[in-house]
């Protein structure tokens, strides 16, 4: 199985203007987060809106450049690419987003769209390229006559599925699917995620799939990271974790989701409090004002991820708290 992509210890801080005769401020978005996947597995990201979760996303698909760490795709380093390695690598990473409507050209008819993409980046006839568009909407449930309308003609599921159909005409290693199903009826949902796995099994493409619902993820995901405000806090295999979460966020997040396991009843964990804000985040574990097993010690250190029962996890009290 070969390693797609490789994230080393990613950083990314944002300066803030904080307003006249104040000094800027910097917000740590993303706070050395580290991992791998590989060709044709899911890792799925969860955590609450602001978590850095969508910073990850915009650090996968080179859309920003980190402010540290590495990054390498397909075996090649981000930083050492240059302008035109840039250019090629960002067709290798390919991204599908929560609202497709607001990621599709609305005056621009949809097998146009389909094929630019292919336009760009391949020396490929329009005759080939029509070809190619129109077989990869067959593939994603989309009928022939689609080619010729507008965005606003269709449902917000087969949006979507233009969305997922484009991000796939260049044949991607990694597809960032960032909430892809979060604005869709429930009903759509299934459906979408369906083919996001039937294509993956035909393509062998990884993806990188964030979302705040546990729920979704469980679908899809090989892989499961856990992260609070701009860290990863527990990371392991999805099984490893869904049955045994060991740090305190992800037993609360996981308690809020209902199993599709009926005879699996989770004890409700009530999260108190607000998200911190990451431009004044709590010393110590990021987490301790919010956690009941905090103690001084967690005030004041920060828990770096460690191994333990073949997951990663950053809390001082993890054996402590799962006996
Ligand atoms: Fe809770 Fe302390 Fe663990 Fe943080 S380090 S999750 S505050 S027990």
């Amino acid at each position: 199985m070969s390693t797609v992509l490789q994230a080393r210890d990613l950083t990314r801080y944002y300066d803030v203007n904080q307003g006249f005769l104040k000094p800027p401020a910097q917000v740590k978005a993303l706070n050395g987060v580290s991992f791998e996947l590989q060709a044709g597995k899911t890792l799925a990201v969860v955590g609450e809106s602001g978590c850095g979760k969508s910073t990850l996303a915009r650090q996968l698909t080179l859309i920003e450049a980190p402010t540290s760490g590495s990054l390498l795709l397909d075996g090649q380093d981000a930083a050492q690419a240059g302008k035109a390695g840039l250019k090629a690598m960002r067709t290798k990473v390919q991204m599908v987003f929560q609202n497709p409507y607001a990621s599709l050209n609305p005056r621009q008819k949809i097998g146009t769209q389909l094929g630019e993409p292919l336009a760009i980046n391949t020396s490929l006839s329009s005759a080939e390229r029509e070809e190619r568009v129109r077989a990869m909407m067959k593939r994603v449930g989309l009928r022939p006559e689609h080619y010729y309308r507008y965005p606003h003609m269709f449902s917000g599921g087969q949006r979507q599925r233009i969305a997922i159909a484009r991000a796939m005409m260049l044949n991607p290693k990694i597809v960032v699917a960032d909430e892809p199903t979060s604005a869709l009826d429930v009903s759509i949902q299934a459906q979408v995620l369906n083919l996001f796995m039937d294509l993956q099994d035909e393509f062998n493409t990884a993806y990188v799939f964030i979302s705040h619902n546990l729920a979704v993820v469980e679908h899809v995901a090989d892989d499961l990271m856990v992260m609070y405000l701009g860290r990863a806090v527990e990371v392991g295999a999805k099984e490893t974790i869904y049955s045994r979460p060991l740090h305190p966020y992800t037993q609360a997040l996981l308690s809020a989701t209902p199993s599709i396991h009926p005879e699996d009843r989770r004890v409700k964990i009530k999260i108190q409090g607000e998200l911190p804000s990451p431009l004044n985040p709590p010393s110590g574990c990021a987490f301790h004002k919010r956690c009941p097993h905090a103690t001084e010690r967690c005030k004041s250190e920060v828990p770096q991820l460690r191994e333990l029962e073949q997951r990663m996890i950053a809390c001082h009290r993890a054996e402590d708290i799962n006996v």
